[in-house]
């Protein structure tokens, strides 16, 4: 017998558990739509090639495997605030952002939380519904109290937003707010311009702490830039944020962990002080973030040449998920022209929602081999437009 006998099996995690039970899979028609994760058409991973030159760039230079400091890549923090915030932001230049290089989003989002715990004590984080599930555990192992805040509206399949801001104007003043930069995943549906502006008036009204989540900057619209407006927008506006960003999905950097968690506040001096204690709490978790990713980015947005070719890139690949987006929409009309398929046209990014409940999920997995996660989600980024029709017969077999 252990000492450890009354230690429960945990469940398996809803998304990377499901790439887990893919591969036992031995049916050819498998599909893996679980995972948020850039496939080619023959479905097979994809390595940027702008980060296979970086790679060779910093291979000739030979460089050493020293101790980052903890904040980071001092290139690789200048970099990645300016693709967020715009090289001439007036929060840059007058230095009021604290950034600090982590373990890509979900460790950023980590050290955030961490940091909501120990100087905004008592402070609720107010999540949308539904929302990436991750978000719930890392708050709530940070000790942050979540609650959820209305988001989707499964009538229209698009955003409720009277329901959002009802739910953010009763929420206790001072809240901290999770917003998806660009992409909501796994919904696909993002606020307009128009409604980001009554956003912001009421997160201002109400003193509440917007906490941006960006993993999918350049995967809504294509374009690194657009995809950064909502945080743009909030420095304009003149609020106080916080903000996760990740590599993962935009150079495909996965497996490398690199990101960054920064505050964007009202003063220069403010942010020293708030840089060193997201610092305090690295050190005591996992000390220091590692280097080669944090190189890759600051080889591919320091050089001109590089940066433009990760934006054709990233077109291509924010291109080829549209592509595949239209396929499945054309053959699921084929399949079934009376129902209303248009909101798989609708949503944007890697994923469609469908609406489909655990039951009907489970027939996709176990009579189609379509592996997905419970909520409904599809990873449109793993589907190729040779499956799409395949695909679409599943769908159209398991919501009748
Ligand atoms: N936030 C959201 C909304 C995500 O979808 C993801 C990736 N699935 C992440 C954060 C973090 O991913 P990573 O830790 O790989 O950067």
């Amino acid at each position: 017998a252990s000492r450890l006998d009354a230690v429960e099996q945990a469940p398996p995690d809803p998304i990377l558990g499901v790439s887990e039970a893919f591969k036992k899979d031995t049916s050819p028609d498998k599909l893996n739509l679980g995972v948020g994760a850039y496939r080619t058409e023959e479905l097979q991973p994809y390595v940027l090639k702008v980060v296979r030159k970086a790679e060779e760039r910093m291979l000739a230079k030979d460089e050493n495997k020293e101790y980052l400091p903890i904040e980071g890549l001092a290139s690789f923090r200048q970099a990645t605030v300016e693709l967020l915030l715009g090289a001439d932001s007036p929060a840059i230049q007058e230095g009021r952002v604290a950034v600090l290089q982590s373990l890509s989003g979900t460790g950023s989002l980590r050290v955030g939380a961490e940091f909501i715990a120990k100087f905004m004590p008592g402070t609720v984080a107010y999540i949308s519904r539904p929302t990436w599930g991750n978000h719930k555990n890392i708050f709530a192992d940070a000790g942050v109290e979540w609650r959820e805040y209305s988001y989707f509206d499964p009538e229209s399949i698009g955003l409720d937003f009277e329901g959002m801001l009802a739910d953010l104007q009763a929420a206790p003043d001072g809240s901290v707010v999770l917003l998806h930069g660009c992409a909501h995943n796994p919904t696909g549906v993002d606020p307009t311009k128009e409604q980001w502006a009554r956003i912001a008036d009421v997160l201002q009204a109400k003193g509440h702490l917007p906490f941006f989540d960006v993993a999918y900057q350049g995967f809504a619209t294509g374009s690194l830039e657009e995809d950064a407006f909502a945080p743009r927008y909030f420095v304009e506006r003149g609020l106080e944020f916080a903000v996760a960003q990740s590599y993962s999905k935009n150079l495909g950097l996965y497996a490398e962990r690199v990101g960054a968690m920064s505050f964007v506040l009202s003063e220069a001096g403010a942010a020293q002080r708030v840089l060193s204690q997201m610092k305090r709490i690295a050190r005591a978790i996992y000390s220091n973030p590692p280097v080669h990713g944090a190189r890759i980015v600051a080889e591919v947005v320091g050089s001109e040449e590089m940066f433009g070719e990760w934006k054709g890139e990233m077109e291509m690949m924010a291109g080829r998920i549209k592509g595949v987006r239209q396929d499945l929409y054309d053959a699921l009309v084929e399949i079934n022209p009376d129902k209303d398929w248009s909101f798989v046209l609708k949503q944007i990014g890697m994923f469609t929602f469908t609406g489909m409940t655990p039951q009907q999920c489970d027939n996709m997995t176990n009579k189609w081999h379509v592996y997905m996660t419970k909520d409904g989600r599809l990873s449109l980024a793993g589907l190729s437009s040779a499956k799409a029709a395949y695909l679409a017969r599943a769908i159209d077999d398991s919501v009748r």
